[in-house]
Parts: structure tokens; sequence; C-alpha cells
């Protein structure tokens, strides 16, 4: 994959997909001692960056193509919707039941057909393939796919455009399109940049397989930050060696620190976002960034958040998850 499929997902996908704005953090920034940016995909039509994924995975089906189906964590089912609403497409989104509740109502409004199957990502995966295979439907993978990591990668553009001086790019972390997006983006633009993954430290499945040397699974556990949750797959074609190629590391961050996150990100900047979207400032509070020497810039990939899970992390209540159990605590910066 090249810089030039990136510049034309960026045409494909204009007009639909929102160019998104880059704001500074004043409280984060006094924290990093550098400026500290933040992307907001919050904005996007659905609320989330896959929006720019699903487009130009659409843009380019094969001819006579009348469906298109996928697994999701929420988001990407989202974007499939939307985008397949938008050009006239029957579209069947395969969810776990672990998929909170706000996410799958999201898709069934945008006109989507939606199958609730098994615990994990791994079994949505497999009803997605069965519908490929069975129904005929055009299997499109949340972060396997070379359009749909082109299509993410129009947020690496829209940094280095609105920041070229960027140091260090904090990037959220699951099965990988958005980071092997924006660094194939970012690395093309500017080789010296430094894009750093960061993840969940439980189930976080491509720091798993970048350590073992190949894809390997890991078990799928409920988490604050459940967009990011779910397997690469163990016949990973292209996310897993771009992410291994291109990220320079990748950061882990407990359910503690991305609950301290979230209300740091709601207080002191005023967003309502999902727990997926700040691990890249729970690793800057938790002092587990390297020391940056320029501007950094983090992606606040998504809003669509359980709000009463929002809300007791805000007003500093306790939250279960499965079988863990966070500690309430009041937000003091
Ligand atoms: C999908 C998603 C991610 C992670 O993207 P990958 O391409 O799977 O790594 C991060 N944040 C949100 C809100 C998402 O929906």
């Amino acid at each position: 994959m090249h810089l030039n499929d990136i510049l034309a997902a960026a045409r494909a996908i204009a007009g639909t997909a929102t160019r998104t704005p880059l704001v500074p953090a004043p409280a984060f920034t006094a924290r990093a001692g550098q400026p500290f940016l933040l992307k907001l995909e919050t904005t996007q039509p659905i609320g989330a960056f896959k929006l720019r994924g699903a487009l130009n995975a659409l843009a380019h089906l094969p001819p006579g193509t009348t469906g298109v189906t996928c697994c999701s964590t929420g988001n990407h089912g989202r974007g499939v919707a939307y985008a397949a609403r938008a050009r006239g497409l029957k579209a069947v989104v395969c969810m776990s039941a672990l998929v909170p509740a706000t996410k799958v109502e999201g898709i069934r409004a945008l006109g989507a057909d939606v199958r609730i199957t098994g615990r994990s990502q791994d079994e949505a995966h497999a009803e997605s393939r069965r519908l490929a295979a069975e129904d005929g439907l055009f299997e499109i993978s949340p972060f396997d796919d070379p359009h749909v990591i082109a299509g993410q990668g129009t947020i690496g553009l829209e940094l280095l455009e609105d920041a070229p001086d960027l140091d260090t790019l904090l990037v959220p972390l699951s099965g990988g399109g958005l980071a092997a997006g924006v660094a194939l983006a970012a690395k093309a633009i500017n080789p010296a940049i430094r894009v750093i993954g960061l993840s969940m430290d439980r189930g976080a499945a491509m720091h798993a397989s970048i350590r073992a040397g190949h894809p390997v699974e890991v078990e799928e556990v409920e988490s604050l930050a459940d967009s990011l949750g779910g397997g690469i797959g163990l016949d990973n074609r292209l996310s897993f060696s771009l992410c291994r190629d291109l990220l320079d590391d990748i950061v882990l961050v407990s359910e503690e620190e991305i609950y301290r996150a979230m209300q740091a990100l709601y207080f002191e900047e005023r967003l309502v976002a999902e727990g997926a979207c700040v691990v890249g400032i729970a690793a800057l509070i938790a002092g587990k960034l390297p020391t940056p020497k320029g501007p950094l810039a983090t992606v606040i990939t998504g809003r669509n958040v359980d709000m009463e899970i929002f809300t007791r992390v805000v007003t500093g209540k306790v939250v279960r998850l499965g079988d863990r159990r966070i500690e309430g605590r009041a937000y003091a910066a």
C-alpha cells in the first residue's frame, strides 16, 4: 500500500465524511510540556472515524454487489450501515453480545439488519463470513482491508496538513486499520514522525501478536475501551504486518487509567468520548509516554459511548465490567 491509495481515498470520501477539526488541549499541553492536539473524529456524521474506511470500501465494491456484511464492535457497523444506505445497498451487521446497546440501536436506526451472535468478535466474524459465503453479500473487514486502511489513513493526511511539525502521534489500536493507515500516511509525509499505538492492558490482540511474531488469539474481556476489543484474525493479511513495521511502540493502559482519562477529557476539555479514545491521554497522565521533542496529537476516535457507564465514570462511581470492578474516584486534576 502507498500514500497514493490514501490520497485517492481522501477524494473518494470527501463530501460524505467530515474533514474533522484538530484542536489544542491546554490541560494536556501543560502536562506534556509540548502542544497536545486532539483530532475530533467525534464530529463525523456517525460519531466515529470508521465512516472513512467504510465509505472508501464501498467505493470499490465488485460490480453487481447488491449488499454488504461485516462484523463490528459497533462503530464499523455504523459506518458500513451509513455508507450502504447512502448507496442504496442492503447491509447486515454481525456483532457479539459484548457490544453496548447504544451502538446496536444506532446501527438499526440506519436501516441495517443486525445479527447478535456469541460473546466475541471472532464469533461475530464467523457469522459475517457465513453470510458472505451463503447469501452472496460482500464482506468488509473492520481493519484488514486495503480500502478500509486507506480510508482511515486520510486522518493522517489531515493531521500533517494541519500540524506539519508533529513529533508524536498517539493512535488507539485494536485491529490496527486506523494505526496502519495513519502511520502509512504520516510516515510517507514525514519519516521522522513517531507513531505510537495504544491499547488496554487486557486483551490487546495486536500487541500480543507483534510480540509473538505472528497473529495470536487473546481472550476478549469487557473493557471501558469496548471499541478496542477483539482479535486481529489468525489469517490477518495486512494490518498485522503494517503495524509491526510502522509503529514505533505500543503502550498499554489499565482500566483505572482509562477511567481517569475519560474524566480528564470531560472535565478539562468538556468532551464526551468513548473509553477507546482516551488511551493516549491515559498514557500521558500515567507517565507512560517517551518525552516528546515537539507537538503531539491523538485521535479522539468516537463518541458512541454507553451514557450510563459514561455518567458513572464522570461522577466518580464504581463501574463493573464482567469479573472486574473499577473503584469509584472523583476527578481531581
Ligand atoms: C475501531 C475503533 C478503534 C480502533 O481501530 P482499529 O482500526 O480496529 O485499530 C478505536 N476507537 C474507536 C472508537 C473505534 O471504533
